[in-house]
């Protein structure tokens, strides 16, 4: 099991005399948006202060990614201006199609901060077009989210989020779900099997995790999907994890790429799809690993940090209506910003980067505050507002003032470069 975690506070969880009182009638009490702020404050200084373009182009840990999160905090024209303008055309390569490393999220991204529909149709008109290299077996391998087909349909759900009239949308996604069926049964025979890289992984980065969930968001019901489901359920370890690949049944990690994260989004929505409680019943098993195994030292980002295991204790709350995961989500938050918890972890290669570092953390805390039953780890969950409604919980929409003030950030200073470190 994970050992690059700092052990979880059993003093600080739901219900312990001691923990604070984060959670009153199942809303955020005052001391949870108090704290919840100032971290928020002191995340937005550093990047305020720290941040300098890259000129990596990924969404994964370049300045798209920034762009994402300066939209998401409103700010829109400095978004805009980070994605560049459209690349000129060529005919489409594999890598193009990656929604985080390739053209695909750089033009979703510009997209979704585009001044006026006909920017926004130029950009979405892009990412459609790609749908036949993304569709082709022999000209994109992957089917995973991070560089493959289901990452591809992850943008084109995000387009088709956004409400608007892209010609050929619907036949795209329909297409790359065929093919991404297509791709598993090759390998699969009846049932679906899926590889990246001469390795069959199982998480929601490069495997199973991923694809079974972005397939059934996207609507998919072949009954080949359901046997996945039960599949990768039965893949649990006896410590409530998931291995990191197959057939090594190891389980070491707890990160959103890797481990028990990634597969509480799965088994949520196969659950919300199936009704089945087995699946709830898994999520809810790999969230608790998540709680004891999660607090990483990777780092504080969405990939393989706090903030990614921190969404799927949201995830966690959504299913069970139960408060204990709302508290456990904010004590992650609040731990982003912890001068004791920044002192024990390593700074990652991209400090400020969506996937790596602090834009993505930021994100997370944001989510935290203004919308967690809509809350969704940034271009991989898709809106989970239905779900939400089928637990009986009401939407509560929080607005709230953004700050951007100087001020200290004593704790955070440990996420500035410095110390490169592997991913
Ligand atoms: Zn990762």
């Amino acid at each position: 099991m994970e050992t690059r975690c700092i052990p979880c506070r059993s003093q600080h969880d739901y219900g312990a005399p001691s923990a604070p009182n984060y959670v009153e009638n199942g809303e955020l009490s005052a001391t949870a948006t108090r704290a919840l702020d100032d971290v928020l404050r002191r995340v937005d200084d550093a990047i305020a202060r720290g941040w300098r373009r890259s000129g990596d182009d990924s969404v994964y840990v370049g300045d798209p990614g920034v762009a994402y999160y300066l939209m998401r905090r409103g700010d829109v024209d400095a978004a805009r201006e980070l994605c560049g303008p459209p690349s000129s055309k060529r005919a489409a390569k594999a890598k193009d199609c990656s929604i985080m490393c390739g053209r695909t999220g750089v033009d979703l991204v510009a997209a979704l901060c585009a001044p006026q529909e006909e920017a926004f149709l130029q950009r979405a008109a892009a990412i459609v077009a790609r749908a036949d290299v993304a569709c082709s077996l022999e000209l994109l391998e992957a089917d995973e989210w991070l560089y493959g087909r289901v990452g591809f349909l992850r943008a084109l759900l995000e387009l088709r989020r956004e409400g608007r009239a892209v010609p050929g949308l619907d036949d795209a996604i329909r297409r790359v779900v065929a093919a991404t069926l297509a791709s598993g049964r090759r390998h699969g025979g009846d049932g679906l099997r899926y590889a990246w890289h001469g390795k069959e992984y199982v998480g929601a980065a490069h495997g199973y995790a991923g694809i079974l969930y972005l397939l059934l968001k996207a609507g998919c019901r072949d009954p080949a999907l359901r046997a996945l489901a039960d599949w990768l359920r039965g893949l649990e370890t006896r410590e409530g994890n998931w291995p990191s690949s197959l057939p090594d049944a190891r389980s070491k990690l707890v990160h959103f790429c890797h481990g028990a994260p990634g597969v509480v989004f799965a088994m949520a929505e196969a659950y919300r799809v199936y009704g089945d409680e087995a699946f709830r019943d898994a999520c809810l098993r790999g969230a608790e690993t998540v709680w004891h195994y999660g607090l990483l030292t990777k780092g504080p980002g969405l990939c393989h940090g706090v903030a990614g295991n921190g969404y799927s204790l949201l995830a966690a709350y959504r299913v069970s209506c139960d408060p204990r995961w709302l508290h456990r989500a904010v004590v992650f938050g609040t731990c982003i910003g912890d001068d004791g918890v920044c002192a024990r972890q390593r700074t990652p290669d991209n400090p400020f980067s969506l996937f790596e570092g602090l834009a993505g953390s930021a994100c997370f805390l944001r989510d935290l505050r203004e919308s967690r039953l809509r809350a969704g780890l940034p271009l991989y969950e898709v809106d989970s507002v239905e779900l939400a409604r089928r637990g009986g919980l009401k939407i509560v929409l929080t607005k709230i003032s953004f700050f951007f003030l100087p001020g200290a950030s004593r704790g955070l200073s440990g996420h500035v470069p410095g110390n490169r470190t592997a991913r």
